[in-house]
């Protein structure tokens, strides 16, 4: 039976980039059936809401969704709904994937980094130990815990003992700590020192913005949000509304969170294809959009990308 997912193409580019994705999951012959739901300023309008019932129900009942971005009026509505999915579906880590790909904006070619960061302080011992499986999953060596010396600031402490007592269970993992300020440095010199990086509060913020600006920006990086037994994986840039419907939006961050779910999916092979042929068309700068400096449309990179396959 294939496997449902949800699909939330959210505003602006939301649609163009999502649709993107989808072409490349069906042509990979990934065999996904798609319930679509709306969120954002689009089912405001159209339901009355920015996270309408039935979309939290099906978000709830198919547990893997792929999701474009939203717009939001303001910073506190953006707030109040991630606070909503944070506490309804009991995500407790965000994390972002940060690969440099050549002829881009990046600032290394070899930068492969997970940055992991908490949602809203959910328990810190399922973070860390999210953060040590994940490395062990996929064959890292090195998990890196970033802080404050300020003991003072909410969490830091606790964060630094946990993160020593889940060291202890992964023998197997080099286990590091570091603080921010000193990470921050580091990641500018030499980000490759770093493998899987996890941290609580501002800190985690940081460290997973300062790592998508290492390969090019947000354009470039997916997201995810993960609970015990739901994860919604998401382009982490926002809905971008001068480019909407002009076939002018990059879509690599949505394609690269659709690899993720096939990686999550258990489908590792599909994702490797896709990934090979993403990379190869970035590289090629043949067929890309115009944010990394090529001439082409989305339609144009998402054919590219197909035809690689
Ligand atoms: P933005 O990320 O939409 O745009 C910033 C810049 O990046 C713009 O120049 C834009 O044209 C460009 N850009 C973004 N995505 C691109 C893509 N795929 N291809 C090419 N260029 C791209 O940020 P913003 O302008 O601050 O926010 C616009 C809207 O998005 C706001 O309503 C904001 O609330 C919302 N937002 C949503 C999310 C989310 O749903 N995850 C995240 C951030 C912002």
């Amino acid at each position: 039976m294939s496997q449902t997912i949800t699909v939330i193409k959210g505003d602006g580019v939301g649609p163009d980039i999502v649709n993107s994705a989808l072409q490349i999951l069906d042509k990979a012959g990934c065999d996904f059936s798609y319930d679509f739901a709306e969120a954002g300023q689009c089912s405001l309008q159209s339901q009355g809401a920015f996270l309408p019932d039935e979309t939290m129900a099906l978000i709830a009942k198919n547990k893997v969704t792929l999701k474009g971005p939203l717009t939001f009026p303001d910073k506190q509505t953006q707030h109040e709904v991630n606070v909503l999915l944070n506490r309804r579906f009991e995500f407790y880590a965000k994390l972002r994937a940060v690969m440099s790909f050549k002829s881009t904006k990046a600032r290394y070619d070899d930068i492969d980094i997970i940055a992991i960061r908490d949602c809203e302080m959910k328990s810190i011992e399922q973070l860390v130990t999210f953060a040590y499986e994940l490395a062990r999953q996929e064959g890292r060596k090195t998990v890196t815990a970033v802080h404050t010396n300020d003991m003072e600031k909410l969490n830091q402490s606790e964060f630094i003992d946990i993160t020593k007592q889940v060291a202890n269970l992964y023998p197997d993992i080099e286990s590091n700590e570091i603080q921010i300020s000193h990470c921050c440095m580091q990641l500018v010199l030499n980000p490759n020192q770093f493998d899987v990086l996890v941290g609580v509060g501002q800190e985690g913020e940081i460290i997973s913005d300062l790592c998508s600006g290492l390969v090019g920006g947000l354009g470039m990086v997916p997201g995810a949000s993960v609970g015990k037994d739901n994860v919604i994986f998401e382009a982490v840039h926002g809905s971008a509304p001068s480019l909407a419907g002009k076939n002018l939006a990059n879509p690599t961050s949505v394609i690269l969170a659709s690899i993720q779910m096939l990686e999550y999916l258990n489908m590792g092979e599909k994702a490797r294809q896709i990934r090979k042929a993403l990379q190869e068309t970035i590289e090629s700068g043949e067929n890309t959009t115009r944010d990394l400096g090529g001439q082409q449309g989305t339609s144009d990179f998402t054919e590219a990308v197909i035809k690689r396959l």
